[in-house]
């Protein structure tokens, strides 16, 4: 018999994610690639791939979260990004707390409760500040890898100041900045202070329960999750596997874990 209990599917913006867990919630195997213009078709491809290594048939549930999550045909049912995120957070981390999830194209703070239940949260899905796009936007005029941004910025030797937190503005300030023989990485410390300032307004409005704790693509940014906790003044914690959390927390929903 198969060891796959349930199979989340994290239909993301930016990036797609399958995980798949065991009848103790444990993580057995997981899939992330950049999101295809066609989500339903790519998801039916990463699926077939997911159960074929696992030597799975299709009896496990399937549950959908993401954007793209009413496109997925497979899924059994269909679940909110915030209710995946807080759900997968909390089992992995086994605490309840102030949950920030930064995403490639939308950014939230969730209240998570005692029992792993969303109780509050607040979202930015309007505006490119405060999300992965305003970093690799940004950041791509520096000609600098997605993966190498935190590391520079924290190595930087200064800090030049970016005041637009729109993404067009500080696309603008950065060239000046540039023009100007400005140091690349002081630049790119100043991006990450501002999209910090951008997320700790959200955390504000909701409130913070300790700890804090981060979710999504960004949070692999290590000067992410460092300013985070210094503009704070809180310790922030997070699960071993960030990016992947909405789709464990739907595969969680789908299971008996
Ligand atoms: P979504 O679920 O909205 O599609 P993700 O949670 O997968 O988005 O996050 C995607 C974002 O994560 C990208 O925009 C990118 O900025 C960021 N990201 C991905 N990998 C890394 C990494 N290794 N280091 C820093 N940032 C990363």
């Amino acid at each position: 018999m198969s060891k796959v209990s349930s199979i989340g599917i994290d239909a993301g913006s930016t990036t797609c994610k399958l995980v798949a867990i065991d009848c103790d919630g444990a993580i057995v195997g997981s899939r992330l690639e950049p999101t295809e213009p066609r989500v339903e078709i790519q998801m039916e491809r990463m699926l077939a791939a997911l159960r074929d290594e696992l030597e799975a048939g299709p009896e496990a549930p399937v549950i959908a979260t993401g954007y793209g999550r009413k496109l997925i045909k497979e899924a059994t049912r269909n679940v909110t990004e915030i209710t995946c995120h807080a759900r997968g957070v909390f089992r992995a981390l086994g605490r309840a707390g102030t949950l920030i999830d930064i995403g490639g194209q939308d950014s939230k703070v969730i209240q998570v409760g005692d029992n792993g239940r969303p109780v509050d949260f607040m979202m930015n899905d309007k505006c490119a500040a405060g999300t992965g796009r305003f970093l690799e936007h940004t950041a791509a005029r520096l000609g600098v890898p997605v993966d190498q941004l935190g590391g520079r910025a924290l190595s930087a030797r200064g800090e030049e100041a970016i005041t637009s937190t729109c993404t067009v503005f500080a696309e603008s300030e950065i060239i000046s900045l540039i023009a100007r023989g400005a140091d690349p990485d002081s630049i790119l410390r100043g991006l990450h202070r501002s999209l910090v300032g951008r997320v700790i307004s959200m955390v504000r409005n909701v409130g913070i329960v300790t700890p804090l704790m981060l979710s999504g693509g960004v949070a692999r940014n290590d000067a992410v999750r460092t300013m985070i906790a210094e503009a704070a003044s809180e310790e922030v914690v997070l699960p071993g596997e960030p990016q992947l959390m909405g789709a464990y927390g739907a595969a969680l929903l789908g299971g008996t874990a």
